[in-house]
């Protein structure tokens, strides 16, 4: 198992590779960060065998022991000193954190709104539930990025081709709109596969439609998700342009969920809009599998899975077999339960497996159900 960690100080962004997950590695870390705390690496890492000599600006690797002995890699890029630079870097870093006032702002500004204009689109115990996913999807996250994040670096490091430079813009562009395909991928599977769809129904669980519905997120989402971006490492793609990209098409995806902004007229036919991911949480027969899109709706358009909001259907949010919970950690594990007792029910090898595979359809009844909600 790799295990990779980063610590941001002044000019410098420093990366720790360890091969091996070990209780020392946490002392490793700590011993790095200390040495980080004093700003003085390059005359501390001298200190360590087989360091190489690092310069004074660029990317530099250093293969180093640690006091157990332990041989790892650290790198350390060198980046311009400037206080904009910095402050930009801490909330790439950890930009959730500091969306969080905007989500709640506009939450109760949807609300408000909503309350003025008499209709109904908050329930407060199914918000609250929403924002609990929210919470155990970033603690989680916390935790599985740097396992996800650790593949990505070794097949980047393995199987590139090329190397891309993260100061074009056009190439920032390229990278945005390849890791979009590459959502709608994604998101696609997780409706289509059953074992996939076992972590994103989480999402789609409420049977209401506003901001907080965007908050609603899978806790295990690492499972299969990071598979889809290998794609981008052979391309060489690096691993810091592929967090920031997804972040915006993760942060992108917010102002989309709700019902308080109408149709948008051809920007409903580029770009993913509130009309057509209303239609994606439709349970609606001509909702279904439609719409995956993170910023493009034109993949679905591409692909054949796009569907135009109809005017004269009311959309019914939600799941066909409702959940009837408040719970995070069974809203999170509740279809995992159903395939493992189909699987155990069914007969023969194959057929087990096949239920994890199946779409859900097949074999979980969520989309042949009646819609209960008219
Ligand atoms: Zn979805
Ligand atoms: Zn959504």
């Amino acid at each position: 198992m790799w295990v990779i960690a980063q610590k941001v100080v002044g000019r410098h962004i420093f990366i720790g590779e360890v091969g091996t997950a070990t209780a020392r590695d946490a002392d490793f870390f700590g011993h790095l960060f200390a040495v980080v705390q004093h700003q003085n690496l390059q005359t501390q890492l001298a200190g360590y065998p087989g360091t190489k000599q690092a310069g004074r600006t660029g990317t530099h690797d250093h293969n180093i022991k640690t006091l157990h002995g332990l041989q790892c890699r650290i790198s350390t890029m060198t980046v311009p000193d400037t206080e904009a630079l910095h402050n930009e870097r801490d909330k790439t870093m950890n930009p959730i954190v500091y969306a969080i006032p905007v989500f709640m702002l506009t939450i109760l500004l949807e609300a408000w709104v909503a309350r003025r204009r008499g209709v109904a689109v908050y329930d407060i115990p199914d918000a609250i539930t929403s924002l609990h996913h929210g919470l155990l999807s970033q603690v989680t996250n916390a935790f599985t990025k740097i396992a996800t994040l650790g593949i990505y670096i070794a097949v980047y490091e393995a199987y590139r081709f090329t190397e891309w430079s993260m100061s074009s813009i056009p190439l920032w562009i390229l990278a945005l709109v390849l890791y979009d395909l590459c959502y709608y991928w994604a998101h696609r599977m997780g409706h289509e596969v059953n074992v996939m769809w076992a972590s994103h129904v989480v999402h789609h669980s409420s049977e209401y439609y506003n901001l907080s519905t965007a908050l609603r997120q899978t806790s295990t989402g690492a499972l299969f998700g990071w598979v889809f971006y290998l794609p981008l490492a052979v391309l060489g793609i690096p691993w810091q342009m592929l967090v920031i990209v997804g972040l915006i098409d993760l942060l992108y995806q917010y102002w989309v969920h709700t019902e308080l902004i109408g149709r948008m007229g051809v920007l409903d036919r580029i770009l993913v809009t509130p009309s057509n991911h209303r239609v994606h949480h439709g349970q609606n027969d001509y909702c279904i599998d439609k719409n995956y899109g993170g910023i493009l709706v034109l993949w679905d358009r591409l692909f054949g899975t796009f569907a135009d909001e109809r005017d004269d259907e009311k959309i019914c949010y939600g799941i066909r077999k409702p959940l009837h919970s408040f719970s995070p950690i069974k809203g999170n594990l509740h279809y995992y339960a159903d395939l493992w007792q189909m699987s155990r029910a069914a007969k023969g090898w194959r057929a087990k497996l096949g239920v994890w595979v199946a779409p859900p359809g097949g074999s979980g009844n969520y989309h042949r159900i009646t819609v209960r909600c008219t």
